[in-house]
């Protein structure tokens, strides 16, 4: 449902992301961890459209985002075109994102309305449906900046499933929480992640919890896939000494 074919992302000189080739079926859940600056947050840059592409082809559900015109010039798909393909995929960032000046149901309610055309009734609905989902129905009428982190990350997790995509994306989706919250937005994580429907793409340092989740573990280094694997293969037995360097340091 993803593929990345030959994809090059440079920074001037600095080259981000070096010809990748990179696959994630329909209901598998990746994860993808690595040292920083490798090129993890891009990948997910990139199939959100924030970054733009200096060669090689991603799709979405089969759709090309970029074409590669006759002189060699990436472009992008139509902006209607685009518009289709974003919603399949939601994103859950390390900093929760959330709209501080509505409350937690506005903040679900939003994009469905403003973006799907849902009613009010509607959009209201899958919003308490939602934060049943990330167990947060007593919260439903605070700001954010009444919540803590952890009931944050809930909330943005729930808004980015209230668009229904097929494709969730998570970048370090609790570096930014105290040690004692992670685990209630981890709960959540690993409820979505026995969903065999929902293909997940997630960066993560919690070690543990991608063995637990993944069906399959990718070790980025310097823009590439540098070993992969199911998780027993990667944290039970790497191949490579960068995996196994990488892996000393980190756990
Ligand atoms: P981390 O674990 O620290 O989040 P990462 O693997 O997610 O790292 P990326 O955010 O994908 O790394 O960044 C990859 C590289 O691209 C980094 O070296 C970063 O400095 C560089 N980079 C990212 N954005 C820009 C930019 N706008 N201009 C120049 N360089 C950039
Ligand atoms: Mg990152």
């Amino acid at each position: 449902v993803i593929v990345f074919d030959k994809v090059k992302k440079s920074y001037g000189d600095f080259v981000v992301i070096n010809d990748l080739d990179f696959s994630v079926s329909p209901g598998e859940k990746v994860t993808i961890i690595g040292p920083s600056g490798s090129g993890k947050s891009t990948v997910l840059r990139i199939l959100m459209t924030l970054e733009k592409i200096n060669g090689g082809t991603v799709y979405v559900g089969g759709d090309p985002l970029w074409h590669e015109r006759k002189n060699g010039a990436l472009v992008a798909a139509g902006e209607s075109h685009l518009r289709g393909m974003r919603k399949q995929l939601g994103m859950v960032f390390q900093q929760f994102n959330l709209f501080p000046h509505m409350t937690v149901l506005r903040n679900l309610m939003e994009a469905p309305r403003v973006v799907l055309g849902l009613s009010r009734t509607e959009a209201k609905e899958r919003a308490e449906e939602l934060l049943q989902l990330v167990g947060l129905t007593d919260h439903a009428h605070k700001f954010p900046g009444q919540l803590s982190g952890g009931q944050q990350q809930r909330v943005g997790i729930a808004r980015a499933l209230a668009m229904r995509p097929r494709i969730m994306l998570f970048d370090e989706p609790t570096s930014a929480l105290d040690p004692e919250l992670v685990g209630e937005v981890l709960t959540v994580i690993r409820r979505l992640a026995s969903e065999h429907d929902l293909t997940m793409l997630m960066v993560t340092h919690e070690m543990r919890f991608a063995r637990e989740i993944s069906d399959r573990v990718c070790f980025f280094d310097k823009g590439r896939i540098h070993e992969e694997g199911t998780p027993a293969e990667i944290f039970g037995n790497p191949q490579k000494e960068r995996t196994q360097q990488f892996l000393r340091a980190v756990t």
